[in-house]
C-alpha cells in the first residue's frame, strides 16, 4: 500500500498470540534505489512491536518463550477492558519502531540482522510504514531526492 513516495506501508498476517516474523525484505523494497539515509519502520498498532535481530529459527522460538515467561498473563487492571494488558506490556517493552541506515538503496545492517515484527496479540493482520529520510547533502548518492521525487 503505497501512501507517498517517502512512505510505504505494507501488512503482514500473524498466525499465533506470540510470534516473531521477518519483515526486512518488505522494509527492503520500500528503499528508493540508490538512496542514502535512514528508514524508520514503525508498527501502527499498540500489541506489536519491530525490533532488530538474528533471523534464526531456534532463537525466534526461543524469543517466544522468553516473552511468554517474562510478564505475567493475568491480573492487570486492563484486561477489565479487553483482556490483553500482557500483549500490550511486551509491546511496550520492545517499542513499536526501529531506524535503520541505508546506504546507496542498501539497508546497512550487520551480516546477522534482520528487521523483526514482534506479534504479541495475534493472530492479527499488522500495518508497518515504512518512512524514508534522507542525508542532507548526500553527494555519495547519483540522484538528490528531490530528484527522486520528480523521476520516480
Ligand atoms: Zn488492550
Amino acid at each position: 500500500m503505497q501512501r507517498s513516495r517517502a512512505q510505504t506501508r505494507f501488512k503482514i498476517s500473524t498466525k499465533s498470540r506470540l510470534s516473531v516474523r521477518d519483515i526486512t525484505s518488505q522494509v527492503h523494497a520500500a528503499v528508493p534505489e540508490n538512496m542514502t539515509g535512514m528508514a524508520t519502520v514503525f508498527v501502527e498498532h499498540t500489541t506489536a512491536a519491530v525490533t532488530v535481530n538474528e533471523c534464526e529459527k531456534r532463537l525466534q522460538s526461543d524469543f517466544e518463550t522468553a516473552l511468554d515467561g517474562v510478564i505475567n498473563n493475568t491480573g492487570w487492571q486492563h484486561d477489565e477492558l479487553d483482556g490483553n494488558a500482557d500483549s500490550h506490556i511486551r509491546a511496550m517493552l520492545i517499542g513499536a519502531s526501529e531506524t535503520i541506515p541505508i546506504d546507496s538503496g542498501e539497508l546497512a545492517t550487520g551480516t546477522w540482522q534482520s528487521v523483526l515484527l514482534i506479534e504479541c496479540d495475534g493472530p492479527r493482520t499488522r500495518t508497518v510504514s515504512v518512512t524514508i529520510t534522507p542525508v542532507a547533502n548526500d553527494q555519495s548518492s547519483s540522484m538528490t531526492w528531490a530528484q527522486h521525487l520528480n523521476t520516480s
